[in-house]
């Protein structure tokens, strides 16, 4: 039996994670981080030292990459070449990297068919930039997350190791990954015309969570 999908989408720093980890968490859905794929296929082209803005040589790590998924902890995860790499792939150079790599055709299609198969494991909740549009159009239900732009920052730089960088330098690096997103040719970010959008600037991430659970009309 396929299970039921829930969508959150947004740009970078909007509070997808936290909150779509605490929804399905709630509604007893499994819990999908679908960009930390397109961060393990950067990281697999990194280790290899491959350049990630090489799109024939990325698609050439993507054959050999092997990747299989795990439940763990509420969650649909995977390992990379047998190793967990949740970690790794939380590194600046990933951040630096994963738009280009995530703009290549070929990425797009290898990860959008893992995250479709992962509906055989049950009700999903799936956090992403084109979950509701692309990955699963025709999702139950799916939200938008947004927040302004400083506020993003203020939230990613909070999550970082003191003395790791600046707000600005957090805030440039934010709206270069933003660009590259939504203006890619495959699959852009982009707020599907179904989607409840909501806007999480000066709401806790309690407020969040509830506006989408009243939204779906369970109990938090
Ligand atoms: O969500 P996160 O910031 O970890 O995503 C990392 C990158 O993966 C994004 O900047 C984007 O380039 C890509 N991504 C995507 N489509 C998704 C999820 C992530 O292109 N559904």
């Amino acid at each position: 039996m396929m299970g039921k999908v829930i969508a959150i989408d947004g740009p970078s720093a909007s509070g997808k994670s936290t909150v779509a980890r605490r929804v399905a968490a709630v509604c007893t859905g499994l819990y999908v981080d679908s960009g930390s794929l397109y961060r393990g296929v950067t990281h697999a082209v990194l280790t290899r030292g491959i350049d990630p803005e090489d799109a024939s040589e990325v698609v050439r790590v993507l054959r050999e990459a092997d990747i299989s998924f795990v439940e763990d902890n509420g969650a649909v995860t995977f390992r990379l070449d047998g190793e967990d790499v949740s970690d790794a792939i939380r590194r600046p150079e990933i951040n630096r990297s994963v738009s280009a790599v995530a703009a290549v055709a070929a990425v797009r299609e290898r990860v959008t068919q893992w995250l479709r198969d992962m509906r055989t494991h049950g009700d999903l909740v799936m956090e992403g930039r084109d979950i509701g549009t692309v990955v699963f159009p025709d999702a139950s239900h799916k939200f938008y997350l947004n927040a302004s732009e400083e506020e993003r920052a203020r939230r990613r730089h909070a999550e970082m190791p003191a003395d790791d960088a600046s707000v600005e330098e957090v805030d440039r690096s934010l709206r270069r990954r933003d660009k590259l997103d939504s203006t890619r040719k495959v699959a852009p970010l982009k707020t599907a015309p179904d989607a409840i959008v909501v806007d999480t600037t000066g709401l806790s991430i309690e407020e969040v969570v509830q506006c989408i659970v009243d939204h779906l009309g369970e109990r938090a």
